[in-house]
């Protein structure tokens, strides 16, 4: 292993990891001499050193090399030196940079080994069900060799598991999505048993920029029942299409649109309303903001197309119809009411998390990658996560070339296809990658002209996917696929392709973001393999249409009459080398700031939902039940008094017969007003006296408990479902700038405490209501039957 010697803080850090890397060597001839028996009782005696005292930290040179040996008789594969530093830098709860094709699903086995000996639990994620399931397959041997349980947490046909048996194992290989439902559903959950889940204790994460990137923003959402559906669309609509921009609306460059006060003043007319900002009009506010976006910011057959009468989204990676995914928070009834097709029902969302937060719920998470360097710092930033590039097992001698970059695309077209026709004619095996499936499609026919045989690869069938990727290595062979497909997967490479210069890696444009063509040039060229990369550019790419510079304009006016005409002209790459880069950074930098504000959003979500979890949990799991019937009651009568100056008769009227057993008459036989003291005290009496009638039909005082348990339960859920959904519209409410010259952020933030406050009285009212007004039998078993209010 060559490492430079240049003074930086990832050298420092393989310095130290090498020394940990010795003692993990100096095992290595001892762990040969054990039998297998002995081998395996190493894992008891491991964690016997830890209920003593020792550390993780302290036993991982022994365990390792006890599993590296493991491995070795079991899977005929013996870890490199290279693995082992980059198993040290997951245990550190670190991102390891590994380039495709050294060995990351080895790698993982041994800080989940390691981290399975405390009993709390690992999880492996992997981007998709099928390298879950293949990596669980392949690594299980192991694992039972060691004594340590494992399964792929899945469920399928194959898998008969509860997800209690899958979560009581000791390392479970998972998908992010999976995991994400998962804990949605076990804090659904009504009943301490029907809990599954163990606190989140250690991940491992592969294709992790992938996972805590790319896809952090994406919520997952347990959707519930429809809500009523609102008419108001289409005539928000008709609305709408009367404005003009700059005038009534204005956008910016990041894709915001706001009503300026010229439109606010037409939609208060149009509607006749006083006040459009009241918080009356807050569902007329949500509905003009997700109707004005969807006429400005969202374009047919670009962003999405109508088909059988039905708005269908596109991915703006593939250009492929997103089955059964549909906008959220209205935002697709209100392209519906643009496109006039029948409105679809807005389901109410019950649950929800994004990735992001799901994996800060873990004690420790860890990462590997072949593309995480470049985006260190926000993984600093967001997850306080350092990136650790590890160094290859053998050098890389890939040839990356420089780019070629044409004024125009049908230029560009041509020169790719006498590269692709030059290389295919020696057989050396070809990997030609696109931005989008249209790019695909386009190649592909091409090459079809052209007489080339060639696999395309554009569907997201994951196991099709991994092996026609993996077969993109043979001779002779080309394959066109997206930027996307199979990422992770390894390419061999077939019988004589070697002596021809390895895989050739074509890149029809540079992707959106420098990650994405690190992944492509590295199919090509791993475990020291010769390999050579070439990128295409033009300066009509969408890249550099949206993010290059403004000058690049006067170099796209060229025009052809015919395909005949075209000849490819190399652009100088000292002019132009520079502008694939600017617009790189420019379009990581969005990301990366859109990412950031979604995150701020989230944040009120997250110590919201950890607060009313952790409520349920404690409901739940506790022994000893945290309640107190008086405090409670006490709270909600004073809150109740304060809410208004002047308490009316009509008010507590309302407040009894609501949340209690009570006819008006006898209300007013109670109630002598005087001051606001005496009907406070007056209140609780009634209502502890309601509140304990029932106790008479409880023959213990656990099955009271448990009457007061449920009822508290069913109150939590009744109101962290409505909070969950309108602060999911609130987002839509205040983002779009139309608090004008607020910062929607902080206006969200101060109206998600606000609704939090209002949520917590709430829920004390119905544990009120759900105690005091329930009717309660028994049936001939002697069983409680409870029916609440
Ligand atoms: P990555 O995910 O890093 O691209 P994989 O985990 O798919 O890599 O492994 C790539 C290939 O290298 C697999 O065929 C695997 O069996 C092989 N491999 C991994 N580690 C070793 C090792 N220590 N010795 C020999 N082969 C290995």
């Amino acid at each position: 292993m060559g490492f430079n010697t240049v003074f930086n803080s990832n050298n420092l850090e393989l310095i130290k990891m090498k020394r940990i890397l010795k003692k993990v060597n100096s095992y290595k001839s001892y762990m040969e001499t054990l039998s297998d028996e002995k081998l395996k009782s190493l894992t008891t005696d491991f964690k016997l050193r830890l209920s003593c005292g020792e550390s993780l930290d302290e036993i991982l040179p022994e365990a390792f090399a006890a599993m590296r040996e493991a491995a070795h008789r079991v899977l005929g594969l013996f870890a490199y030196d290279v693995q082992i530093l980059g198993a040290i830098t997951l245990h550190n709860g670190n991102i390891a940079e590994m380039k495709t094709g050294e060995g990351k699903t080895l790698t993982a086995i041994f800080p989940a080994y390691l981290n399975s000996l405390t009993g709390k639990g690992v999880i492996v994620i992997t981007s998709n069900e099928y390298l879950a399931k293949r990596d669980a397959v392949e690594m299980q041997g192991v694992f039972k060799f060691m004594d340590v349980t494992i399964c792929a947490g899945l469920e399928d046909d194959e898998n008969k598991m509860t997800k209690h048996e899958i979560y009581k194992h000791d390392i479970v290989y998972t998908t992010q999505s999976t995991l994400g439902f998962d804990y949605l559903f076990d804090n659904l959950a009504n009943r301490k048993e029907d809990k599954f889940l163990r606190e989140f204790n250690y991940a491992i994460i592969d294709e992790v920029d992938a996972v805590l990137l790319d896809s952090a923003q994406m919520p997952l959402i347990i959707a519930g029942s429809p809500k009523v559906q609102s008419n108001l669309y289409p005539v928000v609509q008709k609305f709408v299409e009367t404005l003009e921009e700059g005038i009534d609306y204005k956008k910016d460059e990041d894709d915001n649109v706001w009503y300026l006060n010229e439109g606010i003043r037409k939609s208060e007319q149009y509607f006749n309303v006083e006040n459009l900002y009241d918080d009356s009009h807050y569902y007329l506010v949500k509905i003009l903001n997700l109707v004005l976006k969807a006429n400005v910011n969202m374009t047919l057959d670009k962003d999405y197309v109508v088909k059988d009468n039905k708005i269908k989204l596109l991915d703006k990676e593939t250009g492929r119809i997103l089955e059964g995914i549909t906008l959220k928070n209205g935002q697709h009834q209100a392209l519906e009411a643009k496109e006039n097709v029948p409105l679809s029902n807005e389901n109410r969302s019950i649950a929800a998390i994004t990735y992001q937060n799901l994996f800060k719920l873990f004690k420790k998470i860890s990462g590997m990658s072949g593309t995480a360097k470049v985006a260190e710092q926000e993984f600093i930033e967001t997850y306080n996560l350092k990136v650790v590039w590890i160094p290859t097992n053998k050098p890389v001698i890939r040839i990356d070339k420089k780019d070629k970059i044409y004024a125009t695309l049908p230029e560009k077209i041509i020169a790719i296809l006498e590269f692709v026709k030059k290389i295919h004619a020696t057989g050396q095996p070809l990997l030609i990658v696109s931005g989008s499936v249209q790019a695909t499609d386009l190649y592909s026919a091409l090459l079809l002209n052209e007489g080339i045989a060639h696999s395309v690869l554009n569907a997201h069938n994951a196991v099709k996917e991994a092996e026609i990727i993996s077969e993109a290595g043979e001779l002779n062979n080309v394959t066109v696929a997206t930027s996307m497909a199979g990422r992770g997967t390894d390419i061999k490479l077939g019988k004589g392709v070697l002596e021809l210069g390895g895989l050739v890696v074509v890149g029809t444009e540079r992707m959106s973001s420098k990650r994405m063509d690190q992944q492509l040039s590295g199919r090509s060229g791993r475990q020291g393999e010769p390999g050579l990369s070439q990128f295409f550019v033009s300066l009509e790419d969408e890249l550099l249409v949206k993010q290059g510079p403004r000058w690049l304009e006067k170099y796209r006016n060229k025009k052809y009459n015919s395909i005949d005409e075209v000849i490819p002209v190399e652009l100088n790459r000292r002019k132009f080398g520079s502008v694939v880069e600017f617009a790189q950074q420019a379009s990581d930098d969005n990301g990366k700031q859109s990412r950031g504000i979604i995150a701020q959003y989230d944040e009120s979500v997250k110590i919201q939902r950890k607060k009313v979890y952790d409520a349920r949990n404690s409901l739940l799991l506790e022994e000893e039940m945290d309640f107190d019937l008086n405090k409670t009651i006490k709270l909600l009568v004073s809150e109740f008094l304060n809410k208004k100056k002047e308490i009316s008769m009509i008010d507590i009227t309302t407040f009894l017969v609501n949340n209690l057993n009570f006819s008006n008459k006898k209300i007013e036989k109670f109630i002598n007003f005087k001051s606001k003291k005496e009907i406070s005290e007056k209140l609780i009496r009634i209502i502890y006296d309601e509140c304990t009638k029932v106790r008479s039909i409880f023959k213990n005082k656990q099955e009271e408990e448990d009457f007061i348990r449920v009822s508290i339960l069913k109150a939590i859920d009744e109101h962290w479902v409505d909070q969950i959904d309108s602060l999911s519209i609130l987002s839509t409410v205040v983002s779009g700038r139309t608090y004008a010259q607020k910062n929607p952020i902080y206006e969200y933030a101060r109206e998600a405490y606000e609704s939090y406050n209002e949520m917590r009285y709430r829920i004390k009212e119905s544990i009120i209501r759900n105690i005091a007004k329930s009717h309660i039998e028994r049936n001939e078993n002697g069983e409680l039957i409870i029916y609440f209010p």
